[in-house]
């Protein structure tokens, strides 16, 4: 499929950001979006580039109504040599399809993610960043349009692709978080959406967010919805525990998301020789290991932060302190090593980035 590209008027175009390390997350926008629409007379058709934009919707579009909605979030990096690259976006582009089917969406195939991708960003190439750490954020998305109110999966689906610049994580080094596990919110049940990167298990998870901020808490560490014992991820990161000297993360059973950052940090900590396990693991367990020494790091995974160390976990009002509150030397390393990998400073022995024809 031909993609057109509508660019906008020179003279329209935004200033970008002038300091590329203090940018908030989320609030800054290229110039350009990437648009198709699907129906199922045309399958997917009328690929196009056009200025960054609102989007005019019926109201009665379905994705208002009953969610049916996904995304993908993933980092374009611009190396020092100018080339501008992407991590293991196959990984994002097919867990968006695992997504569209689980929400009755229609998949899209994988290298016209990728081209769609390079297209808009040959127009706002200028727009990912320059300083190492910063990078453009991308935003995949795609919802149901149709207006319809009868409750079914809808027939006309709109897929965008929005960007934005945004600095790292951590701008001044790492800060521990404080961690709120809770026993009473749910985020997802076996054979509900949990797996999915839907818009829902957002909504799901707001609630119990606010009650942990209230409480001076960074994020929420959520529990299992049936034994509400069993670790499963903290906010929208994945989680990892070091105990001894075995790096343990639970596993993938249908309720936590697969996160691409995730199996980056099996991997690699499997290549240097660590033992890694991939296993239920209680909020008990997790207590005794700290009580009695043995929990030397904890760890949320995701693309935003890529590592972020946790100083401080709380339970039923109990306060645990992991890693004397400072950053453990493994989380410390992953963090170095995948960042170093993204910017094309350390070798790529995975093959897990790829240089975009831009
Ligand atoms: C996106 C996401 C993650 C992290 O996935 P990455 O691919 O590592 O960015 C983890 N949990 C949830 C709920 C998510 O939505």
């Amino acid at each position: 499929m031909e993609i057109a590209t509508h660019p906008l008027d020179p003279a329209k175009r935004r200033p970008k950001p002038t300091d590329e390390k203090n940018l908030v997350f989320g609030r800054v926008f290229s110039d350009h979006m990437f648009m198709m629409d699907h129906t199922p007379d045309k399958g997917w058709h009328d690929a196009r580039v056009v200025p960054y934009n609102p989007i005019a919707m019926d109201p009665a579009a379905m994705v208002l109504h009953y969610g049916q909605g996904i995304f993908e979030g993933l980092k374009a990096y611009r190396w020092k040599n100018d080339k501008v690259c992407t991590f293991r976006a196959d990984q994002n582009w097919e867990r968006f399809n695992r997504s569209a089917t689980k929400l009755c969406m229609p998949e899209i195939d994988t290298a016209f993610q990728t081209k769609a991708l390079e297209t808009l960003l040959k127009v706002d190439r200028d727009w990912v960043p320059h300083h190492v750490g910063s990078s453009l954020y991308v935003r995949p998305t795609m919802i149901a349009i149709e207006p319809h109110l009868g409750v079914r999966p809808a027939h006309h689906y709109l897929y965008f692709i929005i960007t934005g610049p945004v600095a790292a994580y951590y701008a001044e080094g790492f800060k521990p978080t404080k961690i709120y596990v809770t026993d009473e919110y749910i985020r997802s049940v076996r054979g509900g959406l949990g797996e999915a990167k839907t818009m829902a298990n957002y909504a799901a998870s707001l609630y119990a967010a606010e009650v942990a901020k209230k409480e001076g808490f960074t994020q929420v560490l959520w529990l299992d919805g049936v034994h509400r014992r069993y670790i499963e991820e903290v906010g929208t990161s994945n989680i990892f525990f070091r105990i001894g000297d075995e790096l343990i993360t639970p596993p993938l059973s249908g309720t936590i998301l697969p996160g691409v950052t995730r199996n980056s940090v099996l991997q690699l900590a499997r290549h240097w020789g660590f033992k890694c396990t991939e296993r239920e693991i209680t909020i008990d367990e997790v207590i005794d290991t700290a009580k009695s020494g043995t929990l030397k790091e904890m760890f949320a995974t995701g693309t935003a932060a890529v590592i972020s160390p946790v100083g401080e976990f709380s339970f039923k009002e109990e306060k645990h302190v992991v890693a004397g509150g400072e950053v453990g030397e493994w989380s410390q390393k992953l963090y170095d090593e995948i960042l170093a990998i993204q910017y094309g400073e350390r070798k790529d022995s995975f093959g897990w980035v790829r240089q975009l024809n831009i």
